[in-house]
């Protein structure tokens, strides 16, 4: 633990004025959107919070897209379920998401 870097080092002076090193735990990162990874809201970035999917969004894609990727997913899946669009169309990142919606 000590010797640890994911430990963070504080330099505390105590009552008696003895010089103490405290070592703190440092905040996990924060999860990413896995198309535009921008930061995910609603899930704490905090280490061994009883796991990321207790605390995710209950959304379709929640903890995996962020709200407006998910969205746009979502209706490029229904395009081509309508037949307005074809798979080609759609760009090899969103069609990975797409093809997980369609065969539900
Ligand atoms: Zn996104």
């Amino acid at each position: 633990m000590h010797r640890s870097k994911s430990f963070r080092r504080t330099d505390r002076v105590t009552p008696k004025g003895r010089h103490v090193l405290h070592f703190e735990r440092k905040p996990g990162s924060k999860p990413h959107c896995a198309i535009c990874r921008a930061e995910l809201n609603g899930i704490p970035a905090k280490r061994n919070a009883k796991g990321r999917t207790i605390n995710s969004n209950a959304r379709m894609f929640g903890g995996v897209l962020c709200s407006k990727c998910s969205a746009n997913v979502i209706k490029l899946a229904s395009r081509i379920e309508q037949g307005e669009m074809k798979l080609n169309d759609i760009g090899i990142v969103q069609r990975n998401y797409i093809l997980q919606m369609i065969s539900h």
